[in-house]
């Protein structure tokens, strides 16, 4: 027996050439995606306007859903952890961070991941496989089924498990999807992609998507980058702030980099300077975040807010905005590098 089509694998452009394929005509594909993204619905009998032979067809040829939400914990910031399960089995895993007025939606684009930073909790436990791009627009579906009218989804963050840019087409498919004027219609200015730089694929996104650029930096001198983020073995900073300074930003738009200050590692005041220095030429907001202790970084531990507070100072005193982040949903393990899907029931 055939495999049901998972239908939110489709970007538009696919959908049409895919209900062309079975003889219906090509307009039905923008039906299907205001009623599944638009109207959200759970059912093809909840589509009066598709003939009853169509929604049969549907009905045993398709399925609207990939992920199971298996677990959802909440922290006392109202933050919200999402496990999920794959088809296959596999977990994977988003977080609802809700600010009024921004709700953000962090979600996963493989489950593990193969870069093995030092600090963070998914890459000590490797990689698995990457997510298909209806897997990744599934997530952002599930939380809305899930908090339905209570809140809406405002942002979009590609930051938790995983590389994007190492999962290419599915992810850049996904976001095509996201920001389908017929689909979820998010807006680009909504959605940003985070990076621990990849530079063949970065020169490709510029290229490719609009998406907000985040990049997780960390550090700013290639020998201490290489030891704490092994990709940079491969694109060191030279390489990775070319593509910055060639990335194609909007007006008034600028590349994110996300440092997370570890205690005696990254959080001297030579470390600031140096990345000022690297800084020079991009048009650069820097996010400055106490790194969150997990039992596989037991070396680690999160820089002293005087520390933060000093690096901050240096930045700010060469012009380059300096924002200290606070993270979200530690007390759930939801922050910044600690998903690790170890929640599976
Ligand atoms: S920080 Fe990002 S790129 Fe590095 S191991 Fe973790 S998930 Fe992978």
């Amino acid at each position: 027996m055939m495999e049901p089509i998972f239908i939110k694998n489709f970007t538009l452009a696919q959908l049409e050439a895919w209900v062309e394929s079975i003889g219906e005509r090509s307009f039905r594909a923008r039906q299907l995606f205001k009623h599944v993204y638009a109207r959200r619905i759970r059912s093809w009998d909840e589509c009066s306007d598709l003939s009853r032979l169509f929604r049969v067809q549907l009905e045993q040829g398709t399925r609207l859903d990939a992920l199971e939400i298996v677990k959802k914990i909440e922290a006392a910031d109202g933050t919200a952890r999402y496990l999920f399960r794959l088809p296959d089995g596999h977990f994977t895993e988003a977080v609802l961070i809700p600010d009024p007025p921004r709700c953000t939606l962090c979600i996963s684009s493989q489950v593990g991941c193969a870069l093995g930073c030092k600090f963070c909790l998914t890459g000590s436990l490797g990689f698995k496989r990457n997510l298909t791009a209806g897997e990744i627009v599934d997530q952002v579906l599930q939380v809305q089924y899930d908090i339905r009218s209570r809140t809406h989804i405002t942002n979009i963050v590609y930051m938790g498990m995983g590389e994007p840019l190492a999962n290419y087409e599915p992810v850049v498919n996904s976001i095509r999807i996201l920001t389908d004027p017929n689909g979820p219609a998010f807006s680009h200015r909504r959605i940003t992609l985070s990076t621990a730089g990849l530079v063949p694929q970065l020169y490709r996104l510029g290229k490719d998507s609009a998406v907000n650029l985040a990049i997780s930096l960390h550090a700013a001198d290639d020998a201490l980058r290489s030891e704490l983020m092994p990709v940079n073995r491969t694109y060191p900073l030279s390489e990775l702030m070319a593509a910055c300074r060639a990335y194609p930003l909007p007006p008034r738009k600028r590349i994110t980099f996300e440092y997370l200050l570890i205690d005696g590692i990254n959080d001297k005041p030579r470390d600031a300077r140096n990345l000022v220095r690297i800084l020079h030429g991009v048009r650069a907001k820097v996010n400055l975040i106490a790194f969150n202790p997990h039992r596989n970084a037991a070396l680690y531990e999160a820089s002293s807010e005087e520390r933060i507070l000093a690096f901050q100072e240096i930045l700010q005193k060469a012009r380059i905005t300096a924002m200290i982040r606070k993270s979200r949903g530690a007390d759930i393990g939801a922050a910044c590098g600690q998903l690790a899907a170890e929640c599976a029931p």
